[in-house]
């Protein structure tokens, strides 16, 4: 017999990689309790989980003691035994962070002692001519490699927890969206599509909507989700020629963002990018996306207005690079500079949950909320990919912890 469960029964909304998660490490631990999941798309994995760069990150950029520098680093070894034992493809393949002038040089001199704190394995300074055996048309004054790091496909990685938690006795209800929760008693009646029913405890793994379910449970939301695009080119065969595995800058450590970068895919080709604009749609991936009370849930906020004081250059920057190929082009090729214009094709784009704090701050870490018998996932930015089942892991430890 398992562990005994802290609730009878579980709905968790949101069939992204992150409530499939939390929904398999339920069935797998509490072979007992009733698990639904319930997402509002046809299928599961529409959203960040299924638009995203694909990438297996290790936890180097994260501050020591810090959920995701905690999560990143167990949760990479998780995915990839979870990829072995289900015959995901996925590859180690490495990654070269490159610095291109004496500031971000220091920059990355920080970023690789934060990866030593946080145990990462095989870490390696490398001087220009080093680089170039690993990555032979990078540019740039010095590198680390991080040879832990891989490529996966997270979609794969939906459908398959969706099959095996239906196969551990579970329900995944798509097209479901959860448009009403009633507290009763220490439960919670749950709307969903043409579902009704009650469960005893309620995950909200809503992603781009979480701030929203988090409404419907009776509560404020204090940070508001901020939709940031990140669109991608794809590289023709003569500039995917050029990259050999993963190739990324130096992050700004004022945003959460990792900066465009050139990623490998697992099913082939070459990718590069995201950028992060401002997006008028939560799940709108083209600028003809357009939602006027998504927009409005920003302009209102007064956080974002006093993100937009510290930051303006940065807003506009983006907004500029995400309309203009040549501009995006002259940032990829600061780490490529044999990179032409011609060699970017239309790619496809993502759209990241980003919260937004109400004195005009991006928040950093994973966060939630967890208040009766209710835990919402209000932050879980990259890399939620990667860390998604040690995530799981971290939230049902808090839902027993509270419980007993
Ligand atoms: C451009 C981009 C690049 C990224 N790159 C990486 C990377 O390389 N590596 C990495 O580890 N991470 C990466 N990430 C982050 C990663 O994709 C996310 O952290 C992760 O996918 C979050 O998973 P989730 O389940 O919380 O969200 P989602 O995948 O967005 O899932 C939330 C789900 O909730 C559903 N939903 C919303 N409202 C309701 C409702 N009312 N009722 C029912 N269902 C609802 C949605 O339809 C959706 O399916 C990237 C993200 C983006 C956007």
């Amino acid at each position: 017999m398992g562990p005994k469960s802290p609730h009878a029964s579980y709905a968790i909304a949101g069939g992204g990689i992150i409530g499939l998660a939390v929904a398999y490490q339920l069935t797998q631990t509490f072979p007992g309790a009733s698990v639904t999941v319930l997402e509002k798309e046809p299928e599961v994995g529409r959203h960040q989980s299924g638009h995203n760069s694909g990438v297996l990150h290790a936890g180097l950029y994260y501050r020591p003691g810090s959920l995701k520098a905690k999560l990143a680093t167990t949760g990479i070894r998780r995915m990839i035994a979870f990829c072995e034992e289900h015959g995901i493809p996925y590859e180690r393949c490495g990654k070269l962070v490159v610095a291109t002038d004496a500031e971000e040089t220091a920059r990355l001199r920080e970023l690789l002692a934060r990866g030593e704190a946080n145990g990462l394995q095989g870490l390696r300074w490398c001087l220009p001519e080093q680089m170039r055996e690993r990555e032979p048309h990078v540019a740039g004054v010095a590198g680390v490699e991080v040879p832990e790091e891989g490529i996966v496909d997270y979609g794969a990685v939906c459908r398959k927890l969706a099959e095996l938690i239906r196969a551990n006795g579970g329900r995944v209800l798509t097209g479901s969206a959860v448009t009403r929760l009633r507290a009763q008693g220490p439960d919670w009646t749950v709307t969903a599509g043409q579902h009704e029913f009650t469960a005893s405890f309620f995950f909200n793994c809503a992603g781009l909507q979480c701030d929203r379910v988090l409404e419907l449970a009776g509560e404020t939301r204090a940070a508001r989700i901020v939709p940031f695009r990140g669109e991608y080119f794809h590289l023709a065969p003569e500039g995917a020629a050029l990259v050999r595995h993963l190739i990324y800058p130096v992050p700004d450590p004022k945003f959460p963002f990792l900066g465009v970068h050139y990623t490998r895919m697992i099913h082939g080709g070459v990718e590069a990018g995201p950028n992060a604009v401002l997006a008028t749609a939560r799940e709108g991936y083209t600028w003809r996306d357009f939602a006027a009370g998504d927009v409005a849930d920003v302009f209102t906020f007064p956080g974002f207005w006093r993100f937009l004081r510290k930051y303006p250059s940065m807003a506009f920057y983006e907004i500029r690079r995400s309309l203009s190929r040549a501009e995006f082009c002259r940032s990829l090729q600061r780490l490529v500079p044999a990179l032409e214009e011609g060699h970017l094709l239309p790619g496809g784009a993502g759209v990241r949950a980003q919260a937004l704090g109400p004195d005009g701050t991006l928040l950093q870490d994973f966060d939630f909320v967890l208040r009766r018998n209710a835990l919402h996932l209000i932050n879980a930015p990259s890399p939620g990919a990667t860390a998604s089942l040690a995530i799981a892991d971290h939230l049902i430890e808090q839902v027993r912890i509270q419980t007993f």
